[in-house]
């Protein structure tokens, strides 16, 4: 069973760009929303992504809406726990696949890393 994971040096689902996810305001409060569209930089990335070591800046201290934990998905999405991993997977391979292409190496290690079995 493939097993979500963050790859590293990925970044993808740090392209914000509002005009990609027409639906966030349904699943983000109006403080987040506010929190979100503040943190749209150039180009649609995130104004706290490092591009050249292409992680984030302030990832201790990342917003809830960047986060992948059970509680989070269940309270923003409705995602029961049981449900995240597959749907977790799912979020990850939409946004690396409208940043970088549904061929390109960042979907390529992604598809490898999460059916690795350990
Ligand atoms: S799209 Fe997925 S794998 Fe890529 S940085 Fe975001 S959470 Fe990590
Ligand atoms: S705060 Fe960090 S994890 Fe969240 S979108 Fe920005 S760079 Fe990515």
């Amino acid at each position: 069973m493939a097993t979500w994971k963050c790859v590293k040096q990925c970044g993808a689902c740090c392209h914000l760009d509002p005009e990609e996810r027409p639906d966030i305001a349904e699943y983000l409060t109006p403080e987040e929303l506010a929190l979100y569209l503040s943190m749209v930089g150039e180009g649609g990335w995130c104004i706290n992504y490092d591009h050249l070591r292409r992680e984030c800046k302030i990832y201790p201290n990342r917003p809830r809406f960047c986060r992948v934990e059970p509680e989070i998905f269940l309270d923003m999405y409705g995602i029961e726990p049981e449900e995240v991993n597959d749907f977790a997977i799912e979020c990850c391979e939409q946004q690396i696949s409208g940043v970088y292409g549904d061929r390109s190496l960042e979907m390529v290690r992604f598809s490898r890393e999460v059916s690795r079995e350990w």
